[in-house]
């Protein structure tokens, strides 16, 4: 079986993610991704987010058409109700949560996945663009394939440089690559990454943010059930 993991923020999710999703699942046969709100999302721990619980129910509204796209607990708070409280704003993470580090989320996934199947991490190059500083980066790469969603504007290298220092290839291997668009796939002793390019749109979830706090229609960027959910409960992205 081949199984994708997208890990987010998911704040919202929007029709971006979706895209990626689907263009990895073509690609590569994906029978099921798992869609994973992260609780502490490690690099946006001072920022607020929407708490968890509405994420996840967006998340589940989202990828409710798609039969192979689930939505994933595996990085839920332990105590998901005290997390919700009463109001409707953004909070910041409570200070004893412990951030959600993709490592022990892949590992957690693969204790119920066979041998044979194949894991694909699906990110968009944006945030590759930082996996060197992630905890236990070249573990990561040991676990599982990369799926990465590309841009105009980035060269095969610029993946290659991304990579951990111990999985770079040396200079001397990279430099032709500057001047390739970063597509295809970069195979390596330790490390495999795959690169869809022509999907990326030009949402973010911070946009939609925005939108919403103006009180513009969201239609364009998420789903409806998702643009639904956020109006019946008066989620406040002020
Ligand atoms: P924010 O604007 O709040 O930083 P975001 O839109 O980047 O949020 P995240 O939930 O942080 O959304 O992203 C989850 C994953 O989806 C990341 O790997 C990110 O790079 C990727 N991603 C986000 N937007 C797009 C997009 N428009 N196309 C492809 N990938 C995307």
């Amino acid at each position: 079986m081949n199984v994708g993991l997208f890990g987010g923020t998911f704040d919202p999710i929007h029709n971006g993610h979706i895209a990626l999703a689907r263009a990895a699942q073509e690609r590569f046969r994906l029978d099921r991704i798992y869609f994973v709100p992260a609780n502490v999302p490690p690099h946006k721990q001072r920022q607020p987010l929407m708490p968890y619980i509405h994420r996840y129910a967006m998340v589940v509204l989202a990828t409710m058409g798609h039969k192979a796209f689930l939505p994933s607990l595996l990085e839920a708070p332990a105590a998901t109700l005290a997390e919700t409280g009463p109001g409707k704003g953004r909070q910041t993470a409570r200070v004893h949560a412990e951030p959600n580090y993709s490592i022990d989320t892949v590992r957690r996934l693969k204790h119920f996945l066979k041998k044979s199947d194949r894991l694909f991490f699906l990110i968009g190059i944006d945030a590759f663009d930082e996996i060197a500083k992630w905890h236990q980066a070249e573990a990561l790469f040991h676990e599982c394939e990369f799926v990465v969603a590309s841009r105009p504007g980035y060269s095969l290298a610029d993946v290659a440089n991304a990579l951990p220092p111990s999985l770079r290839p040396s200079e001397a291997v990279t430099k032709p690559f500057a001047k390739q668009p970063a597509k295809g796939d970069l195979v390596l002793k330790a490390a495999t990454v795959h690169l869809l390019d022509n999907l990326h749109q030009a949402i973010s979830a911070t946009a939609i943010r925005e939108a919403i706090a103006a009180k513009r229609s969201l239609k364009k960027f998420v789903d409806p059930k998702v643009e639904a959910y956020i109006k019946k409960l008066g989620l406040d992205y002020g």
